[in-house]
């Protein structure tokens, strides 16, 4: 592994207050709107190009070759990146925007906020922005998105969801980005790692047509999921304000949510196909997102200098969440519902 990749974070010991109060500090009303609804997906793509290359730059990584990033008119929900001549081609498909950026906007109705107090608990009494929606009606929406994605490959058809706006959005919109941003770090994790040099080409079977892709092993995929991870944290290597604590938590939680999400998806994916007695789809292209995520847990944890638990305070929260719909979503799919 690169000598460069070593990241060391220094959490403030400033993190003592609670998430809420820096979140008030960040949010500026402007932001309490769906960007990608204002801005399209387009402009999103070159803000993340533009913190992953900078981050590749102060880690001092070279592209061997340029890369090139487009949105994949298809409604999977994935990404993938091949050689094409002059360069290396990543497709962040249109459907792996839009699962990530409607799941969480299923979870956002479930936040509400409130006031701490000294001890980081809420105070009673205080919460606002909650709407309302009990454990029941967030698994109905969460298994009419899944289904909607696993009958069509996409999540076209799925009702659409008003985001909730305030700052619990502002918050989950960043998570959003974050997520997103996470799986195109991974790509070029692939790329900087010259994972797509030199490989057998295979034919992947897209909406559009076969494309000739490199077929990496899950060695490849383990490298590109660390240095992937590590791109996205670069940016909070020292974390001297409250603003860069709440940063901090929010690229912690990306990747994992991702792979909790992944994993939500093909767990549901398998109760259907087990309700109806068939063997379920065995998916080799990457390890299982469990796996995935207990590495990168492992890995933030050994390159988390001093306060790392509170570097894991909003992931928690937020697979707490995940991990208690996706258990029940998938109990009732087996269960028939
Ligand atoms: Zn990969």
């Amino acid at each position: 592994m690169h000598e460069a990749q070593q990241l060391d974070i220094l959490a403030s010991e400033e993190f003592e207050r609670n998430m809420v109060d820096a979140l008030g500090v960040r949010v500026r009303p402007a932001l309490a709107q769906a960007r990608r609804e204002r801005m399209g997906l387009r402009t999103l793509i070159d803000e993340m190009r533009g913190e992953i290359e900078g981050s590749m730059q102060a880690l001092g990584l070279e592209l061997r070759t340029p890369i090139f990033v487009g949105e994949f008119p298809t409604g999977s929900f994935n990404a993938m990146a091949y050689p094409v001549s002059g360069g290396v081609l990543a497709l962040m498909s249109t459907g792996l925007f839009m699962f990530i950026y409607k799941f969480i906007k299923i979870m956002a109705l479930s936040i509400a906020v409130a006031q701490f107090d000294e001890r980081g608990r809420p105070i009673g009494g205080t919460e606002t922005e909650d709407s309302g929606y009990g454990h029941d009606e967030i698994v109905r929406l969460t298994l009419a998105l899944v289904r909607t994605y696993l009958r069509w490959r996409s999540t076209d058809r799925a009702t659409y969801l008003a985001p909730s706006g305030g700052r619990k959005w502002a918050l989950c919109e960043r998570l959003v980005y974050e997520c997103e941003k996470f799986v195109l770090a991974h790509e070029y994790g692939h790329a900087v790692s010259g994972h797509l040099e030199a490989r057998p080409v295979v034919k992947a079977r897209t909406d559009t047509g076969d494309l000739d892709v490199v077929q990496t092993d899950w060695q490849h995929e383990v490298e590109a999921d660390v240095l992937g991870t590590i791109l996205l944290l670069e940016p909070c290597r020292v974390v001297d304000s409250r603003e860069k604590a709440l940063d901090l938590n929010v690229r912690v939680a990306a990747p994992l949510f991702f792979f909790g999400m992944d994993d939500l998806v093909s767990r549901c994916e398998v109760a259907l196909w087990r309700r109806v007695g068939a063997p379920p789809p065995v998916r080799l292209s990457h390890p299982p997102s469990a796996d995935r995520a207990r590495l990168v847990r492992q890995l933030i944890r050994d390159r988390i200098q001093g306060s790392s638990e509170r570097a894991f305070g909003l992931a928690d929260l937020f697979l707490n969440w995940l991990s208690k719909t996706s258990d029940t979503a998938v109990e009732r799919i087996g269960a028939g519902a």
